[in-house]
C-alpha cells in the first residue's frame, strides 16, 4: 500500500527554504508565495496552484516552465491552469525548485524585493530591481 509518496516534511522544508530566502529580514515585500499541490495519478504528476507561483513571480509562464523542467530533468505541459509533469514528482521537491527560480530570477540580492524584472544585455541576463535599483547579472542556464 504506498499510498501517500511524498507531503511529509513538506511543511517543514518550506518554510526553511523561505526563512533562508528572506535575506534582509523584509520589511518590505516578503516573499511568501502561493502553495502548490501535487497529485500523483499513474505515471504523471498533476501540479496545481502552478500558474498562481508563476503570477507571483510575475515572470513568464514559459520561462519558470522550462527552469522547472530542467532542474527535476521532466518532462511536462500546462493544461487549463494545471501543470502536467510526465513521471513521478514530489510537492515538496517542485516547490524548493521553484523557490530555487525565484532566488535567480526573481529575488534582488541586495534588498531581497521581489519587485524586479529581467531584462537582456547581449546574452547577459540581468536582474533589475526597481525597490533599490541594483542591477545583477545572472548566468542563465535556461
Ligand atoms: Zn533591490
Amino acid at each position: 500500500m504506498s499510498k501517500r509518496v511524498s507531503d511529509y516534511s513538506y511543511e517543514e522544508l518550506l518554510n526553511r527554504a523561505l526563512s533562508s530566502v528572506k535575506v534582509s529580514g523584509g520589511d518590505r515585500g516578503v516573499f511568501n508565495p502561493p502553495r502548490i499541490s501535487a497529485s500523483i495519478m499513474g505515471g504523471t504528476t498533476i501540479v496545481s496552484g502552478f500558474m498562481d507561483v508563476v503570477e507571483y513571480f510575475n515572470r513568464d509562464v514559459k520561462h519558470v516552465l522550462s527552469f522547472l523542467l530542467k532542474e527535476l530533468g521532466a518532462a511536462g505541459t500546462i493544461s487549463g491552469d494545471k501543470l502536467i509533469l510526465h513521471g513521478r514528482y514530489s510537492g515538496s521537491s517542485i516547490e524548493n525548485t521553484l523557490l530555487k527560480y525565484a532566488k535567480t530570477y526573481v529575488i534582488c540580492p541586495v534588498c531581497g524585493s521581489r519587485d524586479t524584472y529581467l531584462t537582456k544585455e547581449r546574452r547577459i541576463t540581468i536582474l533589475v530591481c526597481t525597490a533599490c535599483g541594483a542591477r545583477t547579472s545572472i548566468s542563465s542556464r535556461v
